[in-house]
Parts: C-alpha cells; structure tokens; sequence
C-alpha cells in the first residue's frame, strides 16, 4: 500500500478558516488526506461535525491550536506563539475555561481592532462584523481581514494582514495567550499531545531561540511541526536536528485555512512513524475512523 497522506493541521468556520468542519473533512478526503487533524485556534466546536461527516477509511484525529506566549531566550520581550494539542479531553476543566476565556477576548480585541480602524474612516463595522460571526466561532484577524476585502479596502487577506492587520500595524490589539509551559502541562493533563507548530514561522515575526524547545522538552513537549509552509529549508534542517537530539517527534502540515491562505490541503505531509508516535502519547479522546 502506498503512504499514507497525513495532514496534522488545518482549519474550519470553527476558527479562521473557511470551510465548515464537514466540508473541511471531505475536501481533505478528496485531496488525498488518509489521516486528518482539526486544529482550530482555540476551540473544540468544530470536532462533532468533523467526525459525523468523516468519509470511509479516513482517519481524523481531533485536535486544537492554543494561542500562546513564550520566552524567546534572549531575554527580550516575549513572542506569540501557537501550540497543538491533539486528542486530548475536550472536557478537561483548565481547558474549557482557558479557550472560553481566550474566545471571548479573541471578540472584544477583534470589536477593538476594528473600531481603531474605524475611527481613522475605513468602512469597517465593528458591530456588524462580530454579529456576523457565530458566538462559538474563534474570532480572529482573517474574519476582519475578509471584512476589509469585501470593502474593497484591500484585494486579498494577505494584502490586508500585509498592510493594515499585522503585528506592527498601528490597530494592532494584542490578547492574552496562555503561558506555554502551562498549555502544554494543560494539554498533558487532559491526555493530549502537545506539538509545538511553526515554532520558526519568521515571516510573522520574532520566534524563539533553540533553546526554549531544549526547555519544553523538558516539561513535557512531545514534537516539534517541521514540515510546514512557513518554514524554510535550514530552519527544517535545525528544527530536524533538534528534535532528533532531544527525542521529539517531528510533523508535517498544510495549516489548511480554505480560502483565506493559499496553501492546500496535503501540501506538507508526517512520516507514519511520527504519527505512530503520536498516538502512543495520546490518552484523552480516541482516533476515529470513518
Ligand atoms: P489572530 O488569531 O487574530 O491573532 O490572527 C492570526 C491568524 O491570522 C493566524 O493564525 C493566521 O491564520 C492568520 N494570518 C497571519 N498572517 C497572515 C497572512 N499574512 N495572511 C493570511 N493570514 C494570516
Ligand atoms: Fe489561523
Ligand atoms: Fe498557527
Ligand atoms: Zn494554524
């Protein structure tokens, strides 16, 4: 039998991404994906509909991107960062509360956002936007940036994150993220598999320095995503290298969001052997098979 597709991060209408969990799971099946991970920033809401629309002999594994910071260590200010956290209990307490915490936040900074721009004469509508977006939907910056597009203040999403949405930008609003080291002993703690995601995705921004995966490691990260759009060719090699010294597994993926990036579904794949990995780490909800 030939390899198997494995595709470990994507998005749903459940956060920023644009298809519906059902439609996300069979696009994926129709691109090829045998194995499938959902990974919505900071919610579980679109994993029951994943898995009653999960096309036969498709395996998903449910899973979640938890919004974070990090030390970077150099000592200077912390950095953003995303962790992913697979089959864990969605019922877990900690992680209830801290994505309801997250969701809510994520809609008064996005209201905020969007009033700052506002104010200085863009057309967008603050209210109108947030009323636009299901109370369970993870707001983020894309659902903004689409907003903008259909002004016709920009031409695409990476145009309005280019000018107007990225960190720098003068309406930028930050939100709280998880310390790491506690979503990743939160993610323990509910059975799930922490995975570190794009941890070198520079284009965003500063990242952290080898050092902090050597320190996550050490309090219970079980792999580092290498394989991902984002990365480059030496930081794959680096992050390769540092996961096999301190024995991590080691993923590849999409980071699929519909139309609101370009990269499709099974662009970036992970070796059997990593998911086998994986699965043997996760205790907190089971892999389904369609
Ligand atoms: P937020 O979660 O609101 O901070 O927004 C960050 C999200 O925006 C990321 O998870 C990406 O999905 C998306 N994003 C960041 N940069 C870009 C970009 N240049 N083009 C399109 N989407 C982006
Ligand atoms: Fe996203
Ligand atoms: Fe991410
Ligand atoms: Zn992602």
């Amino acid at each position: 039998m030939a390899r198997p597709r494995i595709d470990l991060h994507t998005h749903s209408t459940a956060s920023d991404g644009t298809d519906s969990p059902a439609e996300l799971v069979v696009a994926a099946r129709t691109a090829g994906v045998d194995v499938l991970a959902i990974t919505d920033h900071d919610t579980t809401t679109g994993w029951d509909a994943a898995a009653e629309a999960l096309p036969a002999g498709m395996r998903l594994l449910r899973g979640a991107e938890f919004s974070c910071v990090s030390p970077t260590g150099r000592g200077d200010r912390d950095v953003s960062v995303h962790l992913l956290g697979y089959l864990f209990d969605p019922e877990h307490e900690a992680i209830v509360a801290e994505q309801t915490r997250l969701r809510t936040e994520r809609r008064g900074r996005l209201h905020r956002i969007a009033g700052k721009m506002a104010a200085d004469g863009y057309p967008v509508d603050p209210d109108g936007l947030l009323a636009l977006l299901p109370e369970d939907t993870s707001a983020g910056r894309p659902h903004l940036a689409r907003a903008l597009v259909r002004a016709g203040v920009v031409n695409s999403v990476d145009e309005a994150f280019a000018t107007l949405l990225h960190n720098g930008s003068p309406y930028y609003v930050p939100k709280t993220d998880t310390p790491v080291h506690t979503a990743i002993r939160m993610v323990r703690a509910a059975g799930g598999v922490p995975v570190f995601a794009h941890p070198f995705a520079r284009r965003r921004g500063r990242v952290v320095e080898p050092s902090v995966i050597v320190e996550l490691a050490g309090i219970g990260l079980a792999g580092v995503e290498v394989d991902h759009p984002d990365h480059g060719p030496e930081d794959r090699d680096l992050l390769r290298g540092l996961a096999a010294a301190l024995d991590l597994l080691t993923t590849g993926s999409s980071d699929y969001h519909g139309t609101n990036k370009t990269t499709p579904l099974a662009a970036e794949s992970t070796a059997e052997q990593a998911l086998d990995a994986l699965l043997d780490q996760a205790t907190g909800a089971p892999l389904l098979t369609g």
